[in-house]
């Protein structure tokens, strides 16, 4: 995935400037900064959820697989199975477990017959690291699962549709520090089949879980290099000055 000089507007504040910003094959990109920043504006402008906001405005290109997303003939419900979100608070549907992962791939046509759904739902969850946890129980409600559980139900749901890259906001924020660890271990796996780009606050998930990390400030992507040498030898003041506690 590939944005060159992204620019946010909110009505009349811009609130990203002139970003650019690749998200690769088989890396975690995350990124970084103060509150406030653009982290999550920027995040939502590579599956369109921006659109949702009324006053909301992109420029810029943003392209996947050559095409750009925010083109003419773009229907956006395929875009957002192509491009995955996983949000800060475990949202499953108020439906069966089997039913929150069937029902992407069932309305994006990926399986016809119950076979193929079961298949489907089957490997998805496997691939969540929750399988074994729920096999035995996946006529019972999503949401009657643990907060650690539910977020790998919401990962499950989000691979079933075949996505090639997934955006993920603050996913552990509301959870404990295992189910945090799962997560984590879970996003490392991922890696190998998808393209993911994270949202943290947290310096130190940054440092376990990305390749690259992208440091914002204000708006602006100040420098996006190798998580590890972001963390030890930044080239800008500003990102060590966050690195080190001393802004943020
Ligand atoms: P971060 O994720 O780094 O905390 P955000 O992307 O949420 O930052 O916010 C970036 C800027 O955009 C902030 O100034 C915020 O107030 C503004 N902003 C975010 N969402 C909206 C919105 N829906 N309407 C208006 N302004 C917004």
């Amino acid at each position: 995935m590939i944005c060159r000089s992204v620019d946010v507007y909110y009505g009349e504040d811009q609130a990203i400037f002139n970003v650019s910003l690749d998200i690769g094959r088989n890396e975690v990109v995350s990124m970084i900064g103060p509150s406030g920043c653009g982290k999550s504006t920027f995040l939502r402008c590579l599956n369109r959820m921006n659109d949702t906001i009324e006053i909301c405005r992109v420029t810029g290109e943003i392209a996947l697989d050559g095409e750009n997303i925010y083109g003419r003939n773009i229907d956006v419900v395929p875009l957002r199975a192509q491009v995955g979100m996983v949000f800060q608070k475990p949202n499953p549907f108020p439906k069966t477990i089997y039913e929150n992962v069937a029902y992407g791939p069932r309305i994006h046509g990926l399986a016809q017959t119950r076979k193929e759904t079961d298949e489907l739902v089957e490997t998805s969850l496997i691939k969540a690291g929750l399988w074994d946890e729920v096999k035995d129980r996946l006529d019972q409600p999503g949401t009657g699962l643990s907060g650690g559980q539910q977020q790998r139900l919401c990962i499950a749901r989000t691979i079933a549709v075949s996505p090639e890259v997934i955006l993920m906001d603050e996913p552990c924020s509301a959870l404990d520090p295992i189910a945090t660890a799962k997560i984590e271990d879970l996003i490392d796996e991922l890696r190998e089949q998808y393209s993911i780009a994270i949202v943290t606050h947290s310096m130190q998930q940054a440092a376990r879980v990305s390749q690259r990390t992208a440091y914002f400030h204000l708006g602006y992507l100040v420098e996006v290099g190798p998580t590890t040498e972001i963390f030890t030898k930044p080239r800008h003041k500003l990102t060590e000055d966050y690195i080190t506690g001393r802004f943020g």
